[in-house]
C-alpha cells in the first residue's frame, strides 16, 4: 500500500474525524515495508479533544443518564466483536502479533465493555441513618473529562480497559493512543466514536505520543489520568500529575517470577512458561521472564525448556504456523540484545542464547529468537529490570522461603505463577508474594470481574474488578435533615 493513495488513520474529535495534518508512515515489523499512514497529534489536537470533553461533560445527558451509558457500551461491545477479524488483521501488521495472540488481546474488548455496562447499571453508593431523624447518603458521581494513555504494545485492550470505566462512570473522554499502532487505533476511533447513542464529544481519540500525552496530564480541565505503560514514565506522570493534585490511575511494568516447585507438573508447567515468555513476543506487562526453580529439578528444566525454545516458530503474523510475531521495532531488537550481551559480560550462563534473526527471509523484520539465560546474582540488571522481550532468566533455590524473598526481591510487583501440586504451598506462597495478581499452575488469565494492577513499582490504583470505577468518581456524602419533630 503507498503512502500517497491510502487512506490516512485520523484522529476523531468531537464527533468527527480529524487530520492534524503531520502524516508519518505506519510500519510493519515483520517486514520493515510501509502499510499507511497517519496523522500525529500535537498540543492544539490534544486540546482540542479536551474541549470537546469538556463541553460534553458540560451537557447532563451522559453522566446523568446510566441507561443510556450502559446502552451505548453494551453496542460498542458489539461492534468490537463484530470486527474482532478486522482488528486481528491490523494487530498482525503493525503490532507483529500473530493471529492467536491478536485473538486474546481482542476478546477482552467487548468482555470488558458489556462488564462496564453492567457497572454502569449496578453501581450505588451507600446510605445509613446514623441518628433518628436524618439520613446519610453516598452518591457517587463522574469526576469530569478522563484522560487516558494506553502503550502500543496491547492498544485495544488497554485503550478499552481504561475507557469502558471512565465511560461507565459518566466521564467523557481523551483517549491518547500511540503511534505505533496508528491504523488500529483509527479502528478503534471508528468503533467507539460511531456507537450510535453515543454524543458527541464524549469519547475522544487521538493518535500521538508524549507531547499530547503531556497535554492531558498537565491539563486542569483533565482531573483524572489512567495511564498504561512503563514505570519510569508513570512516575513523571504522577508527579507532573501533583501540581494540579489530579488523582492518577497507573497500571506500569512488571518483572514476572514464575517459580517451579519440585513436584510441579514439569509436562503441563514447561509449555506454560514458554507461552508466559513469547506471548507479544515477551512485550506483555506481565511476560514471564524471571524463572525460580527448585534445585533439584533444575537439570531437567534447562534440558527440556532450552528444546521447547529452540522449537518455537518465529515469524510473521501474516504465516499461520508463526508461533511468536517479530519486536515492535528494530531499534527495540538491538537494545534488547544489548540487556543480554550485557547480562553475559556481567556473568549470566547462556542456555539458549536466541538473538536476532539477522539471516533469511525473516531478516528484514525485528525478530528475536526467545534467550534464556542463567543467572545466580538476584542484583543483576537483567534479573531487576525489566527487558521487554523474550529473554528468560533461570534462577535456583532450595527452600520455598528462599523462593519468595527472590520472588519479592524486585521493584515491581505486578504478577507471579507458582508451579506445584502440592495442597498447601500454592496458597501460602501466593499469600506471601507482593504482587497484584498471583496465579497458580497457570499465567496471565485476567476477568474482568477481578481487580488487575500493581504492587509497588508495578502501579497504583486497579483497573477491572469492582475496583474499576474509583478512578473516576467522586465521593459525596449527602446529610438530609428531614425534619426531627414526630408527626402529630
Ligand atoms: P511508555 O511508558 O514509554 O509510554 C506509554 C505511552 O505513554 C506512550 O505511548 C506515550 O504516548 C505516553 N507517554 C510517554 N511519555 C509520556 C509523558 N511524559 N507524559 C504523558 N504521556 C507520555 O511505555 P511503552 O514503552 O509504550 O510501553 C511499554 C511499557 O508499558 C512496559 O513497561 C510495560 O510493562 C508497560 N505496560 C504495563 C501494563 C499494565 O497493565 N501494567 C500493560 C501493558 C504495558
Amino acid at each position: 500500500m503507498s503512502t500517497a493513495t491510502a487512506a490516512i488513520a485520523r484522529h476523531w474529535i468531537d464527533g468527527q474525524w480529524s487530520d492534524s495534518g503531520e502524516h508519518r508512515d505506519s510500519v510493519d515489523p515483520a517486514t520493515g515495508e510501509v502499510i499507511g499512514s497517519y496523522a500525529m497529534a500535537d498540543v492544539k489536537e490534544a486540546q482540542a479533544a479536551i474541549e470537546a470533553a469538556k463541553r460534553a461533560f458540560a451537557d447532563p445527558a451522559w453522566r446523568t443518564d446510566r441507561l443510556l451509558r450502559a446502552r451505548v457500551l453494551n453496542r460498542m461491545a458489539d461492534r468490537f466483536e463484530e470486527r474482532t477479524g478486522d482488528l486481528v488483521e491490523l494487530l498482525g501488521q503493525e503490532n507483529g502479533k500473530v493471529h492467536d495472540q491478536g485473538r486474546l488481546e481482542v476478546a477482552f474488548a467487548p468482555e470488558t465493555l458489556r462488564f462496564n455496562a453492567a457497572l454502569a447499571l449496578t453501581d450505588t453508593g451507600t446510605n445509613s441513618q446514623v441518628t433518628d431523624g436524618e439520613l446519610s447518603m453516598v452518591v457517587r458521581q463522574p469526576v469530569g473529562v478522563a484522560g487516558i494513555i494506553a502503550p502500543w504494545n496491547s492498544p485495544v485492550a488497554l485503550g478499552i480497559r481504561s475507557l469502558a470505566p471512565a465511560l461507565a462512570a459518566g466521564c467523557t473522554t481523551v483517549m491518547n493512543l500511540p503511534w505505533q499502532t496508528a491504523q488500529t487505533n483509527s479502528l478503534i476511533a471508528e468503533l467507539v466514536g460511531e456507537t450510535p447513542g453515543l454524543p458527541p464529544g464524549v469519547a475522544n481519540t487521538i493518535t500521538g505520543g508524549h507531547v499530547s500525552g503531556d497535554v492531558l496530564v498537565r491539563s486542569p480541565d483533565v482531573p483524572t489520568i489512567s495511564f498504561t505503560g512503563s514505570t519510569a514514565t508513570g512516575k513523571q506522570i504522577g508527579a507532573a500529575a501533583a501540581a494540579n493534585l489530579k488523582r492518577v490511575g497507573l497500571e506500569l511494568g512488571g518483572k514476572t517470577p514464575l517459580i517451579l516447585f519440585e513436584d510441579a507438573d514439569l509436562a503441563e508447567a514447561l509449555p506454560i512458561v514458554v507461552s508466559a515468555l513469547i506471548v507479544f513476543s515477551g512485550q506483555f506487562c506481565m511476560t514471564g521472564s524471571r524463572l525460580l526453580v527448585h534445585e533439584r529439578i533444575a537439570d531437567q528444566v534447562r534440558t527440556d525448556l532450552a528444546a521447547l525454545l529452540r522449537a518455537v516458530q518465529v515469524g510473521p503474523a501474516s504465516d499461520p504456523a508463526s508461533e511468536m510475531g517479530p519486536i515492535i521495532d528494530k531499534p527495540n531488537v538491538e537494545r534488547i540484545d544489548k540487556i543480554v550481551e550485557d547480562a553475559i559480560g556481567q556473568g549470566a550462563t547462556v542456555i539458549v542464547r536466541g538473538g536476532p534473526v539477522t539471516d533469511g527471509p525473516l531478516a528484514a523484520g525485528a525478530f528475536y529468537r526467545p534467550t534464556l539465560l542463567e543467572v545466580r546474582d538476584n542484583s543483576m540488571p537483567i534479573v531487576q529490570d525489566e527487558v521487554f522481550g523474550p529473554v528468560l532468566t533461570m534462577q535456583t533455590f532450595s527452600t520455598e522461603a528462599e523462593a519468595i524473598a527472590m520472588a519479592n526481591d524486585s521493584q515491581y510487583g505486578l504478577s507471579a505463577s507458582v508451579f506445584s501440586r502440592d495442597v498447601d504451598v500454592p496458597l501460602r506462597v501466593a499469600l506471601a508474594l507482593e504482587s497484584g495478581s498471583v496465579w497458580v499452575n497457570d499465567w496471565a488469565r485476567l476477568h474482568d470481574q477481578f481487580e488487575e494492577g500493581g504492587f509497588k513499582g508495578s502501579g497504583l490504583g486497579r483497573m477491572r474488578g469492582f475496583a474499576v470505577l474509583d478512578d473516576f468518581v467522586e465521593f459525596k456524602h449527602v446529610r438530609l435533615r428531614p425534619g426531627t419533630t414526630p408527626a402529630a
